[in-house]
């Protein structure tokens, strides 16, 4: 083993929520580390950002960057079941904030953010994979395994854990508990979409509901140059009522629903389809001895609301405030500091995924009598403002979900 080297933070993980973090902590003068085990860039699942996401890549001095790289531009989101169509735009949202987000590969997304990271002074290792976790002494050290098998251990004050699916800490220290959510499969690939222009609203994700399985849906997020990630989401026994493999079987669940069968008529299909089951998560704490989770290490939720960078990005951020108060010496209190406030958020996100399922959120986007306030609100948790308590529908999400699925009904 080579002698053991110090530094004030190590990140696992290169994904958003490592980059955001690293940079948030070195901008206020710490040393930092981050291990990642893969090569950039590197395929991810993740690609429709939400409108909070910016103010994180702003605070981490990211912005311009991202702004400039060309990335496909967002201004909300669109619902579609059948003939019923109803779209959201972030400018029209109650809370204050951005009024876009972008549609990215997260391939060059995550290298973007970690190559900003890296040019504002963060170490970046990759090929780098973190084994194991000791924080029995008084500082907790890791275990790394280069590119070649050769491992080392690497000191710090302070370790966050931003693995993402990877959820290393989760399993070392056996933290993970069942998710609220049953298990669901995502079946995802790019395509060159080919559909004509004015066929749908690039500048919007577009989350279409099966035509006759309300737990069944489809997205599209489009990209620049006439390609889009596309997908679908079932319950895995659902799913394996039609032919494998993974291609064909998207094909067919895609075929069945007219919206999706006319903008995807001419596309041409170059990727392989992936697919992904049972990514819904959590954990017993969020942080512990020496140690924080962030973004998908501590929880996932869903996809459907494109919520998962956004919880991920303000998580770093929470958590570099309070860890940089700690390293100060100052005293905090990791429940109170990080882990409280961030499960608020959550919270209001699992009370609109868990409504999206049973039908209450969808009773609510499509309903042609909704007040333009309560769009407005609805808007915010859509746009990723879900902490905003001065928000009712954040404050009393289930209420007021109630309360107007009722009215809707
Ligand atoms: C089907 C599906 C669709 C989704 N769609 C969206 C969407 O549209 N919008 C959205 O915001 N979110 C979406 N998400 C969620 C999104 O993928 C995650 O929330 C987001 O990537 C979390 O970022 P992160 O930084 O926490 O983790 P990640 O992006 O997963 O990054 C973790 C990094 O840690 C590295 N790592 C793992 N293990 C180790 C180790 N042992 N040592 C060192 N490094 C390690 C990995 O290589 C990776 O680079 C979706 C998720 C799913 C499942």
């Amino acid at each position: 083993m080579n002698s053991i080297a110090r530094y004030d933070v190590v990140v696992i993980g290169a994904g958003p929520s490592g980059s955001i973090a690293s940079a948030l902590l070195k901008r206020r003068g710490w040393r930092v580390l981050v291990l990642e085990s893969q090569r950039f860039p590197r395929f991810a699942i993740g690609e429709s950002l939400l409108a909070h996401c910016l103010d994180f890549v702003q605070e981490a001095g990211m912005l311009e960057a991202l702004e400039a790289h060309g990335f496909q531009y967002k201004d909300g989101a669109a619902f579609v079941r059948g003939a019923e169509y109803s779209d959201i735009h972030f400018a029209e949202q109650f809370s204050k904030g951005f009024d876009h987000a972008f549609q990215v590969d997260r391939a060059s997304f995550d290298k973007l953010l970690a190559d900003e990271a890296a040019r504002q002074g963060v170490e970046i290792r990759y090929e780098a994979r973190v084994t194991k976790f000791d924080n029995t002494g008084t500082r907790p050290t890791l275990t790394v395994t280069d590119n070649v098998g050769k491992e080392y251990e690497v000191e710090s004050a302070f370790v966050l854990d931003a693995s993402g699916f990877g959820r290393v800490l989760p399993k070392l220290l056996n933290l993970e508990t069942p998710s609220h959510f049953p298990v669901r499969t995502a079946l995802v690939t790019h395509v060159a979409d080919n559909a004509p222009l004015g066929a749908f609203d690039r500048a919007k994700v577009q989350i279409v509901v099966h035509p006759n399985h309300s737990d069944v849906w489809y997205w599209i997020i489009p990209f620049p140059n006439n390609r889009s990630s596309i997908g679908c989401v079932a319950p895995p026994e659902f799913m394996a009522a039609y032919p494998e493999p993974a291609e064909r079987r998207l094909k067919a669940l895609l075929a069945e629903d007219p919206f999706m069968s006319r903008v995807l008529a001419n596309a041409q299909w170059d990727t392989v389809v992936r697919e992904n089951s049972g990514y819904a998560a959590n954990v017993r704490a969020m942080h512990g001895k020496g140690f924080a989770l962030l973004g998908n290490a501590a929880e996932f939720l869903d996809p459907v609301f494109s919520s998962g960078v956004t919880i991920a990005m303000r998580s770093s951020s929470l958590a570099a405030q309070t860890l940089d108060k700690q390293l100060r010496g100052e005293s905090v209190d990791w429940d109170r500091d990080f882990e409280f406030p961030m499960r608020k958020g959550i919270e209001a996100f699992r009370v609109y995924v868990e409504a999206w399922y049973d039908g209450r959120f969808q009773k609510v986007v499509f309903a042609k009598n909704r007040t333009p306030t309560i769009s407005r609100m609805i808007c915010s948790v859509l746009a990723g403002y879900a902490w905003d308590e001065s928000n009712p529908f954040v404050a009393e999400p289930e209420r007021r979900l109630n309360m107007v699925a009722d009215l809707c009904g």
